[in-house]
């Protein structure tokens, strides 16, 4: 699995990860199962959240597929914002180690914007990463004017990433917030990289074009836009698979090569649209 070093951390992390979210509502064995295979094959980007299923996908899910391995994976945990003061921010951060049955993240974030003043946040951040709580701490959902604020109370190079909406049919980051991320060195990752699971069908016009660059590869049109989201070297895309087959799937994506005129065929065949100045979320 090819990796690229994630923004300021200098870590490589796999170009292509592990979401859980709606794990809960799952087979349970067979989304740990699912996940063990992604591990196996080089998915080591294990993307949770205290959020998803109020803490049972990191309990009774990752902590399960890590155990045993935990060296192996790049463990990303979100602090939900109604949680993101100061104490709060410290505290949501033990609950999940204790779920999760490890010592450390490799990055935590801030799931989303909220109202505890974004000043709190950052400082518990910094005391978790002097403590050795969180290796690294980053950003969900952040539009541009939320990403300057960042780094006017963090400083520049401390930010790892902006985890942010990125699908075939919503491009919106590519107007301004990754360029943006991509001058100040923070990782991208696009998130439901399926569209949540509503992705294009394959006898609509969009997907009879996904279809037949796939087939020219032997390869799933969802290979194929998974090849797309990591085209540049800022992005990474972590997509959720409860089925073996679907991890199985995701996990070759990344060794795809798709020539220019292909991405160029791609990106005309899904166009970003007008630039709205809103950052769109799920
Ligand atoms: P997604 O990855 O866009 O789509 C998941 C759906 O696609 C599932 O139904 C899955 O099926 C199916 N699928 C996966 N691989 C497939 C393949 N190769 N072929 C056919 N179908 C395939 O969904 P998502 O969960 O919304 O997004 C991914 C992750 O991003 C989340 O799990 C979460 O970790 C993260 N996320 C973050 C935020 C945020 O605010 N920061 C928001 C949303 C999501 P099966 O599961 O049945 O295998």
């Amino acid at each position: 699995m090819e990796k690229r070093v994630f923004g300021v951390t200098g870590v490589e992390v796999p170009v292509i990860g592990q979401g859980t979210w709606q794990m809960e509502n799952d087979d349970r064995g067979g989304a740990i199962r699912a996940l063990q295979v992604g591990l196996d094959l080089g998915m080591t980007h294990l993307d949770t959240a205290e959020l998803y299923g109020r803490g049972r996908v990191e309990e009774s899910i990752v902590a399960e597929v890590i155990a045993g391995r935990r060296e192996e994976v790049f463990l990303v945990s979100k602090v939900m914002p109604s949680h993101a003061s100061y104490e709060g921010t410290l505290r949501a951060c033990e609950r999940s180690l204790q779920r999760l049955k490890t010592d450390r993240l490799d990055c935590y974030l801030l799931h989303w914007p909220g109202s505890h003043p974004l000043e709190e946040t950052i400082r518990a951040f910094e005391e978790l990463v002097r403590d050795g709580k969180v290796r690294s701490w980053g950003l969900s959902n952040f539009g541009v004017d939320g990403l300057e604020e960042a780094v006017r109370i963090a400083g520049p190079g401390r930010i790892a990433c902006n985890q942010v909406l990125y699908h075939l049919e919503e491009r919106s980051i590519e107007h301004s917030v990754l360029p943006w991320c991509e001058r100040a060195n923070i990782a991208v990752v696009g998130y439901s990289p399926f569209g949540n699971g509503d992705f294009p069908r394959p006898e609509s016009p969009r997907g009879r074009v996904l279809t037949s660059i796939a087939k020219a590869h032997g390869a799933s049109p969802y290979q194929v836009a998974l090849q797309f989201l990591i085209r540049r070297p800022s992005l990474f895309a972590i997509p959720k698979a409860s089925h073996e087959e679907h991890a199985r799937d995701n996990a070759a994506a990344a060794s795809l090569k798709l020539s220019a005129e292909e991405l160029a065929r791609i990106a005309a065949t899904f166009p970003m649209g007008p630039d709205t100045g809103e950052l769109p979320v799920i």
